[in-house]
Order: structure tokens, then sequence, then C-alpha cells
């Protein structure tokens, strides 16, 4: 037999080892590199969305949905990204906006910088140990400085306080679509956020309902609730639309017959049970039509289908009635009127105070829509914004943009420090690190002064989005804060003069939490990324 011929002995098999594209099998210095690029690569995503001036991203989803986006968390959460230190980057800056709702780009950018300056000490072969060390101390320094220079007003000074409220919603407006009606909006935002209990400010209490078609300042605020109506049937037009201090009844009660269902299927051995069949049908749903118009209810509210026999009977007797209610909507029905959902109609004359009440309900036509609307509500508070606007994707950044700004209002109701924005408190804390820094000895200095260069990311960027002489500007910026810090402390970028100017009197303000948050996150992302020197993927790998 021929030696060569037959299998190949085990241990010739020549061994050819596929990976993905892309994969990344380095330790060490060149992973820790190589995830710093990754991050970079986001940061450069971003970059050009920050501040007043920063332009939008259209993105298109793999069902070729378009959203048109400023806002941060709205495009990192549409990016697909892969790679696992970008991800943990997008985790952190993600949990920024769920917790403040502002400040994910800029999160985002303060890590870049920050990495981008530590980049080089790693390549060097300092060990990131000590590095992260000197970041902590830095982030320490920062937190504490931002919270020695924040401002207050007296939270019982209404106005003030109000004041304070509108600019900081004006200021996180500014980036977004909504800009050029900020003073509408804000309003809105701080009215929406001022009708809920101050000892708890539930925002699952703002309801947002988006009607295409308008301009987006036809948008409204309704004290109250209110719901699209979801089906229109006949009789729905011969109910009242109007209600003075009406008894409201909530549902999760089907009142439709089977007939009424297309997929309706009834099966029976005889022709003549069929009649039996109908008639406990018609029993069973007037049964409890009876039950609910005893109960002295006038709005007949449902979460599950109301049909045309029902609605007639409604209409006939003078009461309204609207199915297919979401049930985030009845939720907040509930809260607002002191209603209870009931899944029967039985022992409801014995229990009716399962039974809401509100001051005034309406139906309103709004655009093509009709609206519900329960107001003067007794119980807990609660607001509706119902949005206007011409495309849909339009109403959706409106929607997006507000959700910031009624968080901002929020976090400034709740701990009433502030500060300025624009790249001014960004400037103070990059020159109050560098100061701090030569007073400490070693290789934490050089870290410290990392992080002092890396703040000036935000200002440079508002610089650069707005196409002004970054050079010269940051230059002046520098002079400024160095010159007279106190005096100047508040100096920033003024988007309109292209010149430095003094934020606090720009209105350009910011509650201090979301520079506390955007700094710990950074820096926590940073340490997190500088920690990380192997990537294993314990994934099951299939055949
Ligand atoms: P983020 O997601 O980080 O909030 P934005 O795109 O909303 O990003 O930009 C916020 C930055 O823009 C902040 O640094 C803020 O101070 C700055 N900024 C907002 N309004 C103005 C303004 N009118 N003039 C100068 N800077 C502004």
């Amino acid at each position: 037999m021929n030696q060569f011929s037959g299998a190949r002995p085990p241990m010739m098999q020549p061994q050819v080892i596929i990976l993905k594209e892309g994969t990344d099998t380095s330790q060490g210095v060149g992973q820790i590199v190589s995830n710093i690029n990754a991050c970079l690569a986001v940061c450069d995503t971003l970059k050009a969305t920050l501040g007043p001036l920063g332009m939008d991203k259209l993105i298109v989803d793999e069902n070729n949905r378009t959203t048109i986006s400023n806002d941060g968390a709205t495009i990192i959460n549409k990016l697909e990204i892969i790679h696992p230190a970008a991800r943990l980057l997008v985790d952190i800056a993600k949990a920024q906006d769920a917790e403040i709702g502002d400040g994910t780009t800029s999160v985002v950018l303060m890590a870049g910088g920050i990495l981008r300056e530590i980049k080089e000490m790693i390549e060097d072969g300092q060990n990131p140990h000590v590095i992260i060390r000197g970041l902590r101390a830095a982030s320490q320094m920062a937190v504490n400085r931002v919270n020695e220079v924040a401002l207050s007003v007296d939270k019982e000074n209404d106005q003030q306080m109000h004041d304070l409220l509108i600019k900081c919603a004006r200021t996180s407006m500014s980036s977004k679509l909504i800009n050029t009606s900020s003073e509408f909006f804000a309003d809105l935002a701080v009215r929406a956020i001022l009708t809920l209990d101050k000892n708890n400010m539930d925002q699952k209490l703002i309801g947002i309902k988006k009607i295409p078609g308008g301009g987006m300042e036809d948008s409204i605020l309704v004290d109250g609730v209110a719901f699209k109506k979801a089906f229109s049937y006949a009789g729905f037009e011969q109910q009242p639309k109007m209600f003075t201090s009406p008894k409201i009844i909530c549902l999760n009660i089907e009142l439709e017959l089977k007939s009424e269902k297309d997929n309706a299927e009834v099966r029976i051995d005889k022709v003549s049970e069929y009649q039996n069949v109908v008639d406990a049908e018609w029993k069973i749903i007037f049964d409890k039509l009876d039950d609910i118009v005893k109960s002295g209810a006038q709005v007949v509210l449902s979460m599950l289908p109301i049909g045309d026999v029902a609605t007639q009977y409604f209409a006939d007797r003078q009461m309204f009635c609207a199915g297919r209610i979401p049930s985030e909507d009845m939720q907040r029905v509930c809260l607002s009127t002191g209603a209870q959902v009931i899944s029967t109609t039985s022992n409801l004359q014995s229990n009716l105070n399962v039974l809401g009440s509100c001051g005034l309900f309406e139906e309103r036509q709004i655009g093509g829509q009709r609206i519900n609307m329960l107001t003067e509500c007794p119980k807990s508070k609660s607001c509706t914004l119902v949005l206007r606007g011409g495309a849909e994707q339009f109403i959706d950044e409106i929607e997006r943009s507000l959700h910031d700004s009624l968080m901002v209002v929020k976090r400034m109701i709740k701990n009433n420090l502030f500060v300025a924005g624009g790249g001014s408190i960004e400037m103070e804390l990059s020159r109050y690190l560098k100061q701090q820094s030569r007073l400490i000895e070693g290789k934490q200095q050089l870290i410290i002064s990392a992080v002092a260069k890396a703040l000036e990311t935000i200002p440079r960027q508002l610089c650069d989005n707005a196409g002004f002489d970054t050079i010269k500007l940051m230059t002046k910026l520098r002079a400024s804060h160095a010159t007279d810090p106190v005096k100047n402390i508040w100096v920033g970028i003024d988007m309109n003069t292209e010149q430095e100017a003094d934020m606090f009197e720009n209105f350009v303000l910011e509650p201090a939490a979301i520079k506390i948050n955007a700094i710990l996150s950074s820096i926590e992302a940073s340490c997190l990324i500088l920690g990380v020197d192997e990537t294993i993927s314990s994934q099951q790998q299939n055949a």
C-alpha cells in the first residue's frame, strides 16, 4: 500500500482557524488600544450633534423606517453597535439618559476626550491601574468643584423657581428641532411637571398623544387625561359629547356580540339550537349593559371592544362610551378619577365605589382625530400633552425633545442646584483641575491634567459644530478663565456672536446634576475600558 494513500494521520491535518471579520485577538496593551479606538469611533459619530448648532442624524433601520434626531440617546439606541467595548460606553451613556434625561452626547464626548488623552500613556506602557486611580481622583475633584460653584434659587420663591425652570427647559431644547419654538415648549414642559404632585412627580401621569397635522405650536396641554378614540360606530354620533361631573366606569369587559366579530365561530348540532345560542348571548350582554346603566355611570370606558349594539344602547340612554382604550391611558384615568377597572358587572350595585368622577368630560376634534378629555380630576394630578406637527418623524422628535426637557425640569425641582452651560462649567473645571494637578506629584499629576484637557472637548466641539474659529476662541476662553476665575467663571461660547460671553447672563442654565452625572459616567466608562485587557467570547460556538 502506498504510504501516502488514505486519510492523513490526525497530527498532520492542516489547521485553518476562521475568525469572523474584525475579530480582535489581541491582549494586553493591544486590546486596550483597540477598545479605545472603538469608543472613539462612537464619539466621531455623535460629535457633530452636540450643541445648538449641532447637526441632526437621519437613521434608516432594517425596515427602512427613518428617524431624524439630534438626541444622543436616540441615535445610539438606533445604531447597531457590536463592539463589546463600544457597547459598554453606549450602555453607560444610556444610563445617563434614563437617570437624568439629558447630557448623553456630553457623556460620550467627554469619555472620548479622556480616552484620547490616555491612549498615548497606555501605548507608552503606563499601568492601567495607575491611570484608573488618577481618573477616579480627578472625577472626585471635578464633582466637588461643581457642587462648590453651583448656584441655587430659593425653592419657596415661586417666581424665581419658575424662571429657572423655564431657562433650564429652554437650554435642554436649544439643540433640538423644537429650538425655534423653545419658549412655547418650555412653558408647556414646565406647566406639565407643575401639574404633578410635588412629592411624587410620577412622569407616568403625563400622557403624550401625537396628532399629525397642524403646526407644532398648535400642541396643547390638557390639564387631565386625554386619549384618542380608537374606533367609531354609527351610534357614537348620537351619544352626548360633554358632561359636567359625570360618573365614570372603567371596564375590562367585552361589550360585543360574537356575531359582531368577524372571526366568531359557534358550533351546534341542530339548526334549532342556533336561536338558543343567540338568545343566551343577547341576554348576557343586555344583563351587563343593564348593570352598567343602573350604576349611574354616564361615561363608560373599556379596555376591550364595545360593539355596535352596546354603543346604540348607551346612546339611547344619553351615555357616552369608548372601547379599546390602551392600558396606560386607562391607568391614568383610574389614578385621576378614582375609578377602578372591573372585570365583571355582577355585584356592581353593591360596589359602586369602583366608579370615578371628574369635573368635565368632553370629546373634541383635533386635526383628523377625536380626543376624549377628562379634566378637573379629583384624585392624582395628571396631564396630557397633545402634540401636533407636520410629518410623523417630526412629531416623534418633538416627543423625544420634550421628554428630555420634562426630565430636566423634574430634576431641577428635586434639586435646585444649577450651573451655566455653553462650555463655561467645563472650562472652569478644566482650569481648576489643572491648578490642582500642580499640587500633586508624580504620574497622577499627568493624569489629572489629561482629564483637565479632556474637559475642553465640550466647548471645543460646540465651536467646531458652529463653524467658529475654534483655536482662536478656545485660546480666549482659556485666558479669560485663567486671568479672573471668579469673574469669568461662567464665560462660555456665545452661539450668536461667535464670541465668548457670560452664559449665566445669556440664560444658558442647566441642572448641576447633569454635569455631575456626566463627569461620573464618562470617567467610569473610561475606567471600565482601561480595565479590560482581553475579550473572551462566552457565546456557544455553533458549528
Ligand atoms: P447633550 O445630549 O449632551 O445634552 P446637546 O446636543 O443637547 O447634548 O448639547 C448640550 C450642550 O450644548 C451643553 O454643553 C449646553 O451647555 C450647550 N448649549 C445648549 N444651549 C446653548 C446655548 N444657547 N449656547 C451655548 N451652548 C449651549
